[in-house]
């Protein structure tokens, strides 16, 4: 019997691959062998992302940029001029990321050849930052907005814009793995600790976030179930931790905003 194109879409599982570059980033490389397309999340570092597709026998087809920093759009010049790749980024702020062919914002998709993925504007980091879902294979690049147990420094937008980006996170599927642009799962956890001692779950995973790290692995990927349980930026708008934080009846992203600014304290 013969699979048709729809049957092997809805079930196709890129090969994944994430390894870490610069200080504390992550390269991530997603691979369809069907169709031979690889694409780079992010370019944080030329060499580091050529290395890993060496390894693997990969040649480089998309850079897919969630936001315009440095340590995500740096090797961008160097794999381009090597691969030829296509580069796709944010249109809101396409004019900081260098050689851009493709503009997209939500509610764009993308083709890559079985494997779709729908464009979410996720602004609040940067002013333009995007996340990048793939519903068949569950999983969703989203950059520095949502990391393990924390979230991105809210740079260029507003704490609303910010909470409303990591809602759209939330809403994912549950089980959908969600791949982020840095390490700092520890510090993240410990932060979280302060605001929720009594979180049994995120007591537990900081736990295995710490023996991870001492034996030098990574924390990452997350999971959309797992980080509604022990994130406590994306829980602002549970009661515990709004008493906890003094704001009870204030809207939830000025809770947000309040776990936001202690952080950037502690
Ligand atoms: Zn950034
Ligand atoms: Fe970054």
């Amino acid at each position: 019997m013969r699979i048709g194109a729809a049957v092997y879409g809805a079930m196709t599982r890129p090969d994944i691959h994430q390894f870490p570059c610069l200080k504390d980033n992550f390269g991530v490389l997603v691979h369809d062998d069907e169709s031979g397309v690889t694409l780079s999340i992010d370019a944080p570092d030329a060499d580091a992302v050529q290395r890993a597709l060496d390894q693997r026998g990969w040649r480089l087809t998309h850079i897919l940029v969630t936001h315009h920093h440095a340590d995500h759009t740096a090797g961008i010049p160097a794999l381009k001029a090597s691969s030829g790749c296509t580069v796709i980024g944010p249109r809101a702020e396409a004019h900081r990321i260098p050689q851009i062919d493709q503009e997209v914002g939500e509610p764009d998709t993308l083709a890559f050849g079985a494997l779709r993925a729908a464009v979410i504007d996720t602004p609040g980091h940067t002013i333009g930052h995007v996340s990048y879902w793939f519903p068949e294979a569950k999983i969703a690049f989203v950059g520095d907005t949502l990391f393990a147990m924390g979230c991105g420094r809210v740079l260029e937008g507003t704490a609303e814009m910010m909470w409303g980006s990591l809602k759209k996170i939330a809403a994912l599927p549950p089980d959908t793995a969600l791949y982020c642009g840095h390490e700092y799962t520890v510090a993240n956890g410990r932060f979280g600790l302060s605001i929720e001692p009594d979180n049994l779950t995120l007591k537990a995973r900081l736990d295995e976030a710490e023996r991870l790290r001492a034996e030098g692995q990574a924390t990452l990927p997350t999971r959309v179930d797992v980080e509604l349980e022990t994130n406590v930026f994306l829980r602002a708008d549970q009661r515990s931790i709004r008493e906890r934080v003094g704001l009870p009846l204030v809207p939830d992203w000025k809770v947000f905003a309040e776990l936001r600014e202690r952080k950037n304290r502690a």
